[in-house]
């Protein structure tokens, strides 16, 4: 039923995502895990095979093709073999780049977003901080306006893309005083001097996916790196914060498909007590139980990608779907890391790692809790 709301065109789309996945990054993805990287020209393919750029515009580098082109590509990278390919190539497509689309002149379009989309320049977004991260308005990096600049001063972190990016979709202060009302972004090229890689972070999962500290000392930046107006940054990244959570609720449900029929698959070679695991009343249940929350979250990720592909801005859904469909993915990954018994948690069975990776979603893009907190409000609480 919720497939109807693909044409032929993103049936198109999908097959040759899916053949590019197959042939150029799934074959790697082991290697890239080990290294704890993966190389740059992902990006200069992606870009010049216009992944990249899906329903961004045309006169940018973008295809212009509707918001679902969206969904084709997060599910079908879904398969890739590692969380943190996938992520960091939405952090280029969904995270950074949109904003820029929205909210830039055409002087920034032409150095910022042209060259991101065709994948030959990589951004981050830089939101968090070591002392907030949930509390966006909470930010301490300031942005001191100096004749035409802005001096920068503070820290990052936990930023995806952070250690390679050429440049940063940075989130400061410029009014200290005010929460709210003291947020703007900026653009802000990696070599501008003052900014600083501090530290290169360690993680439980998406090991390929390079996640950096960030240290800005005085750091001038000039004041037409200014995105959109000066204090309307807090409304411009929460919007942005949209667009990243329902490509996570997409990703998701992709990834928890492809963990139901891998499993189904292992379940049906091993045996116990004379039968296949697979013929188990209760590995049945398991299995079902799986398929049905992944069709509930997937009818509300499409659901809700329609009402935005119309023009509407749907946060309650956006925010439904990123908590039900991640917190579902990590689910699905234990229950399926159960069912391989003893293999699931060994390194040599890719189980392991879909359940390492998919925990993150739950923190990142706005924790649970400030899902949670954000649907009750909504519900008058
Ligand atoms: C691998 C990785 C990649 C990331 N990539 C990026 C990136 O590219 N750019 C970027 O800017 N950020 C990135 N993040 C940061 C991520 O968005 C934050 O970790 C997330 O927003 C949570 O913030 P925090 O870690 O500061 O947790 P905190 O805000 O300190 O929260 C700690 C706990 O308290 C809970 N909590 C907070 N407030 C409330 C409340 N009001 N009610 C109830 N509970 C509450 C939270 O839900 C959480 O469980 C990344 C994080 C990770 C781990």
């Amino acid at each position: 039923m919720a497939q109807a709301i693909f044409t032929e065109e993103h049936e198109e789309l999908r097959r040759s995502i899916r053949a590019f996945v197959e042939k150029e990054l799934r074959p790697h993805a082991d290697e890239w895990e080990e290294a704890g990287e993966f190389p740059n020209w992902v990006f200069e393919r992606m870009g010049e095979l216009g992944y990249l750029g899906l329903h961004h515009p045309v006169d940018y580098g973008g295809s212009g093709g509707d918001y679902l082109t969206m969904l084709v590509r997060e599910e079908e990278m879904a398969a890739c073999g590692s969380g943190g390919v996938s992520m960091a190539v939405s952090v280029q497509a969904e995270y950074v780049t949109p904003p820029i689309a929205k909210f830039g002149t055409h002087e920034q379009k032409e150095r910022w977003l042209r060259p991101a989309l065709e994948g030959r320049r990589i951004g981050a977004l830089g939101i968090t901080e070591p002392d907030a991260g949930s509390d966006v308005a909470g930010i301490r990096t300031r942005a001191a306006r100096d004749g035409d600049e802005y001096v920068v001063n503070g820290a990052k972190t936990f930023i995806t893309n952070g250690c390679r990016a050429d440049f940063l979709l940075l989130v400061a202060k410029t009014d200290p005083e005010a929460r709210h009302a003291g947020i703007s972004l900026f653009l802000v090229d990696t070599d501008t001097p003052g900014f600083e890689v501090a530290r290169r972070l360690d993680k439980v999962g998406m090991w390929s996916s390079d996640t950096a500290e960030l240290r800005f000392t005085d750091m001038r930046v000039p004041a037409q790196n200014l995105l959109g107006e000066e204090g309307k940054g807090f409304h411009q990244i929460m919007w942005e914060l949209q667009g990243e959570r329902l490509a996570a609720a997409a990703g998701a449900c992709a990834g928890a498909q492809n963990l139901i029929e891998t499993t189904m698959e292992y379940t049906k070679g091993r045996e116990a007590f004379g039968q296949r695991i697979a013929d188990f009343q209760a590995t049945k249940h398991k299995f079902a139980e799986m398929q049905t929350m992944v069709d509930a979250a997937r009818a509300l990720v499409y659901e809700t990608a329609v009402k935005v592909n119309e023009g509407d801005y749907p946060v309650r859904e956006i925010t439904e779907a990123k908590l039900l469909a991640t917190r579902m993915h990590f689910q699905v990954a234990d229950v399926c890391l159960q069912l391989h018994g003893g293999y699931g948690y060994m390194m040599e069975f890719p189980v392991q790692r879909a359940w390492r990776d998919s925990r993150l979603a739950r923190i990142g893009a706005g924790a649970d809790e400030v899902m949670l907190d954000y649907i009750a409000k909504h519900m008058g609480l």
